[in-house]
């Protein structure tokens, strides 16, 4: 066996497991070693089943039988049931609405399972109780004695599991690949120094500790090396980046200050200071001669665009091209326009390309307005210099679209997009174009110091003047009526309202557990019907045509529409001023930061805007959760929030940055972040091809780009 076999060379695979373990990305021996427990069960919190109280919260080990689908006497519920059993009884297991669990364990299965205990009728149950597989049971459980005597528990690992994929299975599969000795051949690839000095077990004794700590210490010094090292190889790959940059050259654009005071003094309002600040940073980077590579982070609607138009200003002012990429195509019909009114004074032809259509202003008939033009006919005024500017969806980063002279590229959302793509514009000519990022999630510092290691960050802290920060309320279900009260008021006073809902359809009937979640088409029924039967209310949601779209959102800006039931679609930078309420259903749903962007859609205009929270539930963690959103005083602060109080691995959805979950813990340890990061800088600017570190350099070579999504 060699770390680089794979897996099927050495198991009997199903095709259920084939196809699990394709989708968790395990293909080798290696893979397998680097996938890591979630967490460790402890035997010793075990309680017997006869010994149990009615109302106490147990643990029970045993085994399972007798698992069956069944429907509720009265209430029809679809539900599953089984028998647990151990050495000193049985128990009923039911789990209603979720009839998948009867076929997801097996008979006679050793399982660990956690809940309340309850009677009914004199029978002793546990209701929707928590249920996971096990290696092997506490001595005594199923055997001939019962005990939980001290000498005999044990820490096992549980491994995050799939359909088709049991942590029982990969135990097992772990077993086999330890014993056979692979695990002493591996060479460790964190340089020795480094380990020493920071105090981190070797690669064997960390694997050795992970898959079976002998106690908790061990299981989290081994988890500490794992995201060290995660930490480490990013930092190594995005420092390399960092430097290759440096050494690269680039356009120079050094536009006068009058020339710059004059855009900018065409603004229709006067910059604040972080807006002037960015701006700064950029022409700095603009004219050193390298690319710039920066990241402008700002909250929603911190005024990020007019930064993009000076920067895109500077650019054109040199006689270069620019490239603007938006993840959608209503977004990109609303820059085109408001970069329409940014450069209205200055004669220069602006163009527009979507997956549905080009567009180019002037139009030659009317020297105001913009015209549709083909695609070709685009593609040719761009090959040739007279588009300078070019604005657009991913549709700008096909082969075909070719730039006479592209000096700047700006990536806006560029959390939507992955480095692949970015690297797809900013790699298209000889010399690298500038490159300016933006963003509007806020992330924790120890996050954007890792993802956006090669990046220089410029912040937009605080908001435009005249802002009223918005009104948000968490709604409970009695104080709909007054809510929707209000909200006709304001409608009444001329404002515009977003519903938002998660999801788009009603709920499949099949799946009850879901029944209680508000779709689109039913929510705007409902308001039309019931709520708002003398407003225009119409919906938005993905899988619109982008021409339905566009249609819809024209309508919304031109207030031919009252209320736009959506998805959260609109969550990404689309800007209608009039627009002051929001009201998001299901909020529970909905991540912290997600919901501060869908808040970020009513803090466009100068009217006091509203953001009307719903949620269905009682569970204290959400409504902390809630209460925190309400009052945090922006987006970093939350972030912040959201990784002190949330698993770390479920912060944002890890898949967003491209790390695993051991990589999410080093994201709340500072220290650990800046250790990675300074090691990493440190032996790439001394050393930037790796030359002296054949490990390193052939890891980093084998690893897959790191990217979003
Ligand atoms: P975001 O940072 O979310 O992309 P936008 O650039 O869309 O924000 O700006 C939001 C709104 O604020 C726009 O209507 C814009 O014209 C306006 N705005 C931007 N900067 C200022 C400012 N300094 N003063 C007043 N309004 C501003
Ligand atoms: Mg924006």
């Amino acid at each position: 066996m060699t770390p680089d076999d794979l897996l099927e060379e050495h198991f009997r695979l199903q095709g259920d497991q084939k196809k699990a373990l394709k989708k968790i990305g395990l293909s080798t021996v290696q893979d397998l070693l680097y996938y890591f427990p979630s967490r460790y069960g402890d035997t010793a919190e075990v309680t017997s089943i006869s010994g149990s109280e009615i109302k106490q919260n147990a643990v029970f080990f045993g085994k399972v039988s007798g698992l069956k689908t069944s429907k509720g006497f009265r209430s029809k519920i679809a539900m599953a049931e089984a028998w647990l059993e151990d050495e000193s009884g049985r128990i009923k297991l039911v789990w209603f609405h979720q009839p998948y669990i009867a076929k997801m364990i097996h008979e006679g299965a050793s399982v660990r399972v956690e809940g309340k205990v309850t009677e009914r009728k004199g029978e002793r149950y546990l209701s929707n109780p928590k249920i996971e597989t096990v290696v092997k049971l506490p001595l005594g459980v199923g055997d001939s004695l019962f005990t939980t005597s001290d000498t005999d528990h044990f820490l096992y690992p549980v491994y995050p599991e799939t359909q088709g994929l049991t942590s029982n299975w990969i135990y097992h599969a772990l077993q086999k690949i330890f014993k056979s000795g692979i695990i002493d051949t591996l060479t460790d690839p964190i340089p020795e120094d480094i380990l020493k000095k920071y105090n981190l077990p070797t690669l064997h004794t960390a694997l050795v500790w992970i898959h079976s700590p002998k106690n908790q210490d061990n299981a989290l010094s081994a988890r500490k090396r794992f995201s060290f090292e995660e930490v480490f190889f990013i930092q190594l790959q995005k420092q390399q980046e960092k430097q290759k940059l440096l050494k690269t050259g680039s356009f120079v654009i050094k536009p006068t200050k009058n020339e710059m005071a004059d855009f900018i003094g065409e603004f229709p309002f006067k910059p604040t200071a972080g807006q002037n600040g960015a701006i700064q940073d950029i022409l700095r980077d603009m004219g050193s001669g390298h690319p710039m590579a920066r990241l402008l982070e700002g909250d929603v609607g911190s005024g990020k665009t007019a930064v993009a138009a000076a920067a895109v200003y500077a650019a054109a002012n040199a006689d270069l091209q620019v490239a603007y990429m938006v993840p959608t195509e209503i977004l990109a019909r609303q820059h085109f326009e408001s970069f329409i009114k940014y450069f209205s004074h200055l004669n220069v032809q602006i163009g527009l390309i979507t997956g549905s259509g080009c567009k180019k202003f002037p139009s030659k008939l009317n020297p105001d307005g913009w015209t549709t033009i083909s695609r070709p006919q685009l593609l040719k005024w761009l090959a040739n210099g007279e588009i300078p500017i070019l604005i657009g969806t991913h549709a700008l980063i096909q082969k075909s679209v070719k730039f006479k002279n592209l000096g700047l590229v700006i990536i806006d959302e560029q959390h939507r997009f992955g480095t692949l793509q970015r690297q797809k514009l900013t790699r298209k000519d000889a010399l690298s174009p500038h490159l300016l990022s933006m963003t509007a999630t806020p992330i924790p510092r120890t996050l954007a110091l890792t993802v956006y290691g090669d990046l220089d960050l410029s912040l937009l802290q605080e908001m435009p003047a005249g802002r009223k920060p918005v009104i948000t309320q968490i709604v409970l279900p009695t104080e709909r009526d007054a809510t929707y009260e209000h909200i006709r008021k304001e409608m009444a006073a001329g404002r515009q309202a977003y519903v938002i809902c998660p999801r788009i359809n009603e709920p499949d009937p099949n799946k009850e557990a879901v029944l209680n979640v508000k779709s689109v088409k039913e929510e705007a029924e409902r308001l039309r019907k019931k709520v708002f039967p003398h407003h225009r209310i119409e919906i938005l949601h993905s899988k619109m045509t982008p021409a339905e779209k566009e249609k819809i959102m024209g309508e919304f800006e031109e207030h031919r529409i009252d209320i736009l039931v959506s998805t959260s679609v609109v969550e990404v930078g689309v800007n209608v001023p009039n627009s002051t309420i929001i009201i998001i259903e299901g909020a529970e749903r909905f991540g912290l930061a997600q919901l501060h962007q869908l808040r970020g859609r009513v803090i466009r205009g100068n009217h006091q805007a509203y953001c009307f929270v719903f949620a269905e539930t009682k569970s204290q963690k959400t409504i902390d959760r809630l209460k925190a959103f309400k009052n945090a005083k922006n987006g970093f602060e939350l972030a912040e929030y959201d990784l002190s109080l949330r698993g770390s691995g479920e912060l944002y959805g890890r898949k967003q940055w491209g790390l695993t979950d051991i990589g999410m813990e080093a994201i709340r340890n500072i220290k650990m972040v800046e250790a990675a990061r300074n090691e990493a800088r440190q032996i790439v600017e001394e050393d930037l091809e790796l030359a002296h570190y054949p490990i390193l350099k052939k890891i980093l070579s084998t690893k897959k780009e790191i990217h979003f999504e």
